[in-house]
């Protein structure tokens, strides 16, 4: 089913009594959600079971982690496996943030490995992409953010397809205050769902969230989330601040 989603990444952010009286403070406020308007809180991994604990009892709302391992168990020191994010209460996990491409030399074929894991476990896979800005520069982004999705979800089936969302986040808008446009917005999530139509169908496409993601804030997200192919948004710095968020949440669940 097509939902409109409000995502916060904490990122590397909070302590565990902040996590806590941060998520009690979006409970406080939180309006009426529905399977298809829902949030998602992706705390750093130690916080997971305190969020989905926090969380459950509230319908429509759900904790997920920001990455998983690409094995199951074993030796991988450092690792959180797919289980374990689920077994902690997770419904959801963000796979191939641009951080996680960046930092930790993450390529479509680590993703895939992650996305294949994390579906098998039983999660609902948040599924990264978005070009930086030299691509953009070039005008080359739609077929950037092409390769990444072929490259990243062509190998799953029409079922499968239905446990992700994608979310797409061009680097430069990220952490930087500088926020892609509605009309960029729309114009590259018009472009996504066309590429998934293309593979999958357009039933497929008509059911898939996209959601944007790059300095959504409260004072911009209405008018991004009323873009026809914008479902929802995914947050980092501005889903740290509750009356932020709130505000997010507030915008998608109007729009
Ligand atoms: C993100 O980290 O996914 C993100 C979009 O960050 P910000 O909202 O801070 O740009």
């Amino acid at each position: 089913m097509r939902k409109k989603i409000a995502a916060a990444n904490w990122k590397m952010n909070l302590l565990q009594n902040e996590g806590k009286a941060l998520i009690n403070q979006l409970l406080a406020t939180l309006p009426p959600l529905s399977e298809a308007r829902q949030v998602v809180i992706a705390p750093p991994f130690v916080q997971l079971s305190q969020a989905a604990q926090l969380l459950s009892g509230h319908a429509h709302i759900h904790a997920a982690a920001q990455n998983c391992a690409t094995e199951q168990s074993g030796a991988y020191t450092g690792e959180v496996s797919a289980g374990m994010v689920k077994d902690a209460g997770a419904a959801y996990v963000i796979i191939g943030h641009s951080e996680r491409r960046e930092y930790y030399q993450e390529d479509n074929a680590t993703l895939v490995k992650k996305s294949d894991i994390a579906l098998a476990n039983g999660l609902q896979v948040i599924f990264c992409c978005g070009e930086p800005l030299s691509i953009r520069d070039e005008g080359t982004q739609n077929n950037y953010v092409e390769t990444q999705i072929r490259e990243g979800l062509f190998h799953y089936d029409a079922a499968q397809l239905k446990n992700i969302v994608i979310a797409y986040e061009p680097i430069w808008a990220i952490g930087t205050g500088r926020t892609a446009s509605a009309a960029q917005a729309q114009e590259m999530h018009a472009h996504i769902r066309s590429v998934i139509a293309g593979k999958f169908g357009h039933d497929a496409a008509a059911d898939m969230s996209i959601l944007y993601g790059g300095s959504v804030k409260a004072a911009n997200a209405k008018e991004l989330f009323s873009c026809p192919d914008v479902d929802g948004g995914l947050v980092g710095g501005a889903s740290l601040v509750a009356e932020e968020f709130t505000g997010i949440i507030d915008a998608m669940v109007n729009c």
